[in-house]
């Protein structure tokens, strides 16, 4: 298991209903006994889970969500959706502090919406990642030391989280960290994560303008357990393209 790799598709807002015909290839792909250690999970829009969740039974793709409320109840939160009604749509992930939501919402509430999935037994893909402002006056690892230690207040078992780096400023313009620079951040990232949660298992993951001709290069940080990726997941074949390259 420990084998695996991650390979997240986060739709952000695109995609329709017609749209979710366009995976059938990589639920076929998916049963390619050459890409067992690959996991597949499909982030789409909120209305299209349950599709995405029907037509994905039969297959080992995982689904999730984009975000979810912290409230752990029922309650008066107009247009937003909790943990609980994630899961009861068949979902297993949820995707929590993404820098596209990041401006609209704390650490601290990153916090307890973490805390709201675990609870539901949704499975978290939690994002950190500095701006290019806080990389430029080299607060990365500030930052990235504020971002994990509040989220993780009061989570005691992190072995149903996956640590998505991705640097802010990466993500959706084509531009990449070094590697030197993706290699120190991720190694500041592992141990400081094993340093306050000691002996557990847990995933780290990169995401930024992934696509199937940067993959490999990308594939030369040790420890990296995959990928999340967004606009190349988008159409299938560029997402096969990505998932083909990074297992051989
Ligand atoms: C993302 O949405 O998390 C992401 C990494 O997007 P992109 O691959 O388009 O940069």
């Amino acid at each position: 298991m420990t084998n695996n790799m991650f390979f997240i598709a986060n739709w952000k807002m695109f995609g329709d209903i017609r749209s979710v015909n366009s995976t059938k290839k990589v639920i076929k792909f998916s049963k390619n006994k050459k890409y067992k250690r690959a996991q597949i999970i499909y982030c789409p829009p909120y209305t299209l889970l349950e599709k995405f969740s029907k037509i994905t039974k039969k297959s080992k793709i995982k689904i999730g969500a984009q975000n979810c409320h912290y409230s752990q109840r029922p309650g008066p939160f107009t247009g937003s959706i909790s943990a609980n009604l994630i899961k009861s749509i068949g979902a297993n992930y949820v995707i929590i502090g993404h820098s596209e939501n990041r401006s609209f919402e704390s650490d601290l509430i990153i916090n307890k919406k973490i805390i709201s999935a675990l609870k539901e037994n949704l499975k978290v893909i939690f994002c950190i990642g500095e701006t290019y402002k806080e990389k430029k006056n080299n607060i990365t690892f500030r930052v990235l030391k504020r971002q994990i230690s509040t989220a993780l207040k009061n989570i005691k078992k992190i072995n149903n989280i996956i640590f998505a780096y991705e640097p802010r400023w990466a993500i959706g313009t084509g531009k990449l960290p070094n590697l030197a620079e993706l290699n120190k951040n991720i190694n500041y990232i592992n141990n400081l994560i094993s340093e306050t949660k000691k002996k557990q298992t847990y995933k780290i993951i990169y995401g930024g303008s992934v696509n199937s001709e940067n993959v490999s290069e990308l594939l030369k940080i040790k420890d990296l357990k995959g990928f999340l990726i967004g606009s190349a997941s988008l159409k299938s074949k560029n997402f096969i393209d990505i998932i083909k390259k990074s297992i051989n």
